[in-house]
């Protein structure tokens, strides 16, 4: 059986970055860049001023030194200003350009003014408080390679260059399919047996926390044709999610029915827990997930390896996750053999991180995973763990969100 790794690795060999688009500036942050972005000019664009304070020739400001104040230099009105004589000086705002002649700017707060002339104390380094032409960004310099994520700042840099439609690639369309007869949507009354279709909800959210567009499909009934209907409709997204129906049980169709529809299948069971049953297939170019029914299951699949995969459709470079190292608080059992995802939460203490079981791990408990900030990723090959010994955890949630690139 595949382990782990290996299942990330061969869903990653078969997604490539989706198609791209232009979308403004104004509703580009959260998306990642197309193209590459080199600077169109240098930045700043003139050597200007730091400070608040006065241009000064910094050889006339060798001793305590007393200049004539022959003109103000705000910001955003350059020009009029003749170039610096000796013993002159010029008043000017925080970047506002530096005047021909002026190598350097002195604090307002360093000297005081009297009369049209200003008092300076000791001496004044060439350069000081000027910002230099290019000193930020060179002219022609790669500033946002293919694949970058766009965030505030990067919006901003854009912005400076005055690049307000940018190209980006797309968002996935991924359509969430439910199985099983024990479901009812969110709102319906429950009859004995039934449960909601909690899975869904739960894959909305994880889509929409990553950027991605969920496509509802609701829920395929435990007979073929319903799942056959549903299932053409989730082809036609950019991928297919899947939840239950996906282990050995007889009412478990749906490997079968993806493969009736020409979904040629790639793997199926995976050395994990929980998880296990997890199938993969690929439909064309797009990818379909069957994710075992169970919640946790679920959704720790899906940010195992259904993340990665979407990240590197929506142009992502780097698509596997950070992870961070943490001290078990406790001991842990494991079964050999397989990778084992445990539920934690993580702590600080003493400036090192540590995790503790975030409750019972069976697969069927869900408040362990709501009260989860992380999975620590439990080697396959071994069987146990003493207290105080070092973990993979992948953090969950926006605190993942903040360690992607
Ligand atoms: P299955 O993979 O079909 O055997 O389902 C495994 C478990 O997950 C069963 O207890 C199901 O009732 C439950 N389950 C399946 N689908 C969902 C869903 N969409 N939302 C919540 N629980 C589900
Ligand atoms: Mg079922």
């Amino acid at each position: 059986m595949l382990s782990f790794d290996q299942a990330r690795d061969i869903i990653l060999d078969h997604v490539r970055p989706l198609g791209t688009e232009r979308v403004s500036l104004l509703d580009a942050a959260g998306r990642v860049l197309a193209e590459p972005f080199s600077a169109p000019w240098g930045l700043p664009r003139w050597d200007n001023s730091a400070m608040d304070g006065f241009a000064v020739r910094s050889r006339d400001c060798a001793e305590n030194a007393e200049l004539k104040v022959t003109g103000y230099l705000p910001a955003g009105h350059p020009g009029g200003s003749r170039p610096l004589e000796p013993m002159e000086a010029v008043r000017i705002m925080t970047g506002a350009p530096v005047p021909d002649g002026a190598d350097a700017v002195v604090p307002v707060e360093d000297c005081a003014e009297e009369s049209g002339f200003v008092f300076i104390e000791g001496k004044v380094r060439p350069g000081a408080h000027i910002r230099f032409a290019s000193e930020d960004v060179r002219e022609g310099e790669l500033l946002l390679p293919v694949g970058t994520l766009l965030r505030p700042p990067e919006i901003g840099m854009l912005g400076t260059f005055g690049k307000l439609m940018v190209p980006v690639y797309r968002r996935p369309k991924v359509a969430i399919l439910s199985t099983g007869d024990e479901l009812r949507e969110p709102g319906e009354p429950l009859g004995p047996g039934q449960i909601v279709n909690s899975n869904s909800l739960s894959l909305v959210a994880a889509l929409k926390e990553l950027g991605a567009e969920p496509l509802l499909l609701g829920i395929a009934r435990d007979n073929r044709e319903s799942h056959l209907e549903k299932m053409t409709e989730g082809l036609k997204a950019d991928a297919l999610i899947t939840s239950a129906g996906v282990s050995a049980g007889d009412r478990d169709l749906v490997r079968e029915v993806l493969a009736e529809l020409g979904v040629t299948s790639v793997f199926w069971k995976i050395n994990i827990k929980p998880g296990r049953p997890t199938a993969f297939g690929m439909y064309g170019e797009q990818p379909v997930f069957s994710l075992p029914g169970n919640p946790v299951a679920t959704m720790i699949i899906f940010e195992t390896l259904v993340k990665p995969a979407l990240l590197r459709m929506m142009g992502y470079r780097r698509v596997k996750p950070a992870l961070l190292l943490a001290r078990l608080c406790e001991p842990v059992r494991k079964t050999a053999g397989r990778t084992q995802m445990q539920r934690v939460q993580l702590l600080s203490r003493d400036g090192r991180l540590h995790a503790t079981g975030s409750g019972d791990q069976n697969t069927g408990i869900l408040k362990s995973m709501v009260r989860a900030d992380a999975l620590a990723i439990l080697e396959e090959d071994r069987t146990s763990y003493e207290a105080g010994d070092e973990v993979q955890v992948l953090p969950l949630g926006p605190a993942a969100a903040m360690l992607q690139p």
